[in-house]
């Protein structure tokens, strides 16, 4: 695949504006010592570009692009929209947003444009004209960035008018609508469009938002207000798009964050980019999760647009990055498939809230620190590993289903219990992979199956329009699908599929889950398989009957004990297994172990190791990525034996160990 970048990017978000001019320059003698090559500018930038309605002022900006462009650059151009001018506010407070609780705001902070605004949108608008018309013909601007980690919501009156003209276009008719949402429930039936009240505290909304009354309202509002939000980042690529026809257009995503469709979004990015910031306790398979996932939403290579080099600051603890553990993270992060390595910032703030984020320059204003020594050797690696990795892809023969629409509705749940969370369940299910070196790709509700043999559909809760009929085509020609408990129940409105659950994959799961059991922390069940092998199980319990499905493990106490907790089912050349309860991750590989050998999906090598490892593949050989996050020494596996580290240059001999934080990219012609 064709990379969107001639090199690896390598620099961060870069700020000048903030510092005199003498300290410019030192910048750019410390970022060439560094091996740094792109910077992204003009990310908040709105009030110093437009000082008033009337006046436009790019002296400051004209002069940041052409230092960086004198230098060589890679210039990654923000549109600073994502934080408004006081005067804006000031005079058209409509801008700004309502929050949930129906406080309309005032000036302050960022990300808080009310995206359904006029005028916001035309101020929006004038703005990027302006940059689009200055800078798009530079050649040095190599990437768009578009506003800032969209997010949050607005319950604004404008946002209520616009969410009633995008329910009219979705449901057409009023009592098409009251069905939807199941409104005879509690006498809600509507009868005019304009008795719609969006879904905030004051209204159908309750417990700050993490539940609601009409579970399908509060979805459709979701939606709509991810469909506005992107309606605004498509109202500025478009401008751009115009002076530009060529330029790569991107927004900078927050991996698993749950408010915005983010495969909906991906479809009108040009690349993908996201912000990655563990905390001092998030697990390596975590943050490999939501790498994959952000390189599932095109299954193309992404960009990092921001890392941390050292320290955070909005954590509850923000520990520093230990020595080797940001180029360690840095290099993961290329081998899920990343074309760009890019910092949260080049320069550390002197003030705001943020003046405690790690910068590759720190405070002390040197290049003598241990986290620039850091920056430079990573910088100096990737300059050698040059364009080799660039546009290599990641390729999967086993996929996790994700979807925001079950994100959502799983969550607006009220029953049977409030413990079930997606993200975590999706990552139970990842983990196996991630702990075996399997590839696996996260895939959309609406991706091709036939590309895969096995898919895992975890708490697959909604299932929508077309999806019964993909899954079915998919097991009937040989595929693997595995589900679990809390799927087929609900279709996209968030009404129970009658029938018994679990709904549309009954017949492919051969099974009907009569009545489903919530476990509370304290309180366990058993599971015992058909080999003697007892697993805890939690949280929730299926009671099922099999219909047609083989019985793989059974519950062993409370009065469903002898009754089938987990199930296959063989359907058409395929097979389906159902998991009805939340087993530890000794029960899932116990299960998945099965269906990876029943499809014959196999490990990125032969061998067992506690090494993560994965593969990109290349026109002329796959780069092997080998990173040691444990604790302790481990062996580089015997496979690589004889082949060549690309960073060192160094012959891999037997006998070689890795330390925690080492990293080999080793290509294998094919
Ligand atoms: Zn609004």
């Amino acid at each position: 695949m064709e990379s969107k970048f001639k090199r690896i990017l390598y620099g961060g978000d870069y700020n000048p504006n903030q510092w005199s001019r003498e300290i410019w320059e030192k910048d750019m003698e410390y970022f060439k010592d560094a091996r740094i090559n792109s910077a992204t500018i003009n990310v908040f930038s709105w009030a110093k570009l437009q000082p008033s309605e009337e006046e436009y002022n790019f002296a400051e900006l004209d002069d940041i692009v052409d230092m960086l462009s004198k230098e060589g650059y890679d210039i990654v151009l923000a549109t600073s929209t994502a934080s408004m001018p006081a005067w804006l506010f000031r005079k058209y407070p409509e801008v700004a947003r309502t929050d949930y609780q129906g406080r309309h705001h005032k000036f302050g902070q960022r990300h808080n444009a009310c995206p359904n605004s006029a005028i916001y949108q035309k101020y929006a608008k004038a703005l990027v004209e302006q940059l689009a018309g200055r800078y798009a013909q530079n050649e040095h601007v190599t990437c768009w960035h578009i506003n800032n980690e969209y997010g949050g919501e607005c319950y604004c009156e404008n946002c209520e008018k616009a969410f009633r003209v995008w329910l009219k276009k979705k449901y057409q008719s009023i009592s098409a609508l009251n069905r939807a949402w199941n409104l005879e429930f509690w006498g809600h039936t509507v009868y005019d469009w304009d008795e719609i009240v969006l879904p905030n505290l004051l209204g159908d909304g309750m417990e700050n938002g993490i539940s609601t009354s009409f579970a399908g309202l509060s979805i459709d509002y979701r939606r709509f207000m991810s469909d506005s939000l992107l309606g605004n980042y498509k109202m500025e690529r478009d401008i751009i798009r115009a002076y530009d026809k060529d330029a790569t257009i991107t927004t900078n995503l927050m991996g698993t964050y749950k408010w915005l469709d983010y495969f909906k979004w991906a479809k009108e990015m040009d690349i993908v980019s996201w912000d990655n910031y563990p905390g001092y306790n998030t697990p390596w398979s975590y943050t490999a999760m939501r790498h994959d996932l952000m390189r599932g939403l095109k299954d193309a290579p992404f960009m990092l647009m921001e890392q941390t080099p050292s320290q955070q600051n909005w954590q509850p603890y923000n520990s520093l990055k230990k020595p080797g553990q940001m180029r360690a993270q840095s290099y993961q992060t290329i081998a899920h498939g990343a074309d760009t390595i890019q910092f949260f910032q080049l320069r550390r703030s002197v003030g705001g809230c943020e003046k405690f984020h790690g910068a590759v320059i720190a405070h002390v204003g040197t290049n003598d620190t241990r986290v620039f020594r850091e920056v430079k050797q990573l910088g100096e690696e990737l300059e050698r590993l040059g364009t080799a990795t660039l546009g290599s892809v990641n390729e999967a023969q086993a996929g996790i289903l994700f979807d925001w629409d079950n994100y959502w509705a799983l969550e607006y749940t009220s029953g049977p219990t409030k413990d079930l969370t997606y993200v975590n369940q999706i990552y139970q299910y990842y983990n196996f992979f991630y702990e075996k070196n399997i590839a696996v790709n996260m895939i959309p509700f609406d991706a091709d199956f036939s590309k895969y043999k096995v898919v895992v559909a975890p708490v697959l809760y909604m299932v929508k329009e077309g999806m019964q009929e993909a899954l079915t085509e998919f097991v009937k020609n040989g595929g693997i699908l595995i589900t679990t408990f809390m799927s087929g129940i609900v279709d996209q409105s968030d009404n129970v599929y009658l029938g018994g659950y679990p709904g549309p994959l009954r017949e492919l799961a051969g099974v009907w889950v009569e009545e489903i059991d919530a476990l509370a922390p304290e309180q366990t069940n058993t599971i015992t398989f058909h080999d003697g092998t007892k697993i805890p199980c939690s949280m929730l319990c299926d009671l099922m009957h099999v219909e047609g499905a083989r019985c793989l493990a059974e519950y062993s106490t409370d009065f469903y004990a002898g009754t089938p907790a987990i199930t296959k089912n063989q359907f058409g050349k395929g097979s389906t297994y159902y998991i009805g309860t939340n087993m530890n991750s000794d029960g899932i590989a116990k299960v998945l172990e099965m269906a990876m050998a029943e499809a014959g999906v196999a490990s990125v090598i032969d061998e067992a190791t506690e090494l993560e490892i994965t593969c990109r593949k290349a026109d002329t050989c796959a780069y092997y990525f080998v990173m040691n996050f444990k604790e302790k020494e481990l062996a580089v596996p015997s496979c690589f034996v004889g082949y060549t580290d690309a960073i060192t240059g160094e012959n891999i001999k037997s006998g070689d160990t890795m330390a925690k934080f080492d990293v080999k990219i080793i290509p294998v012609a094919y």
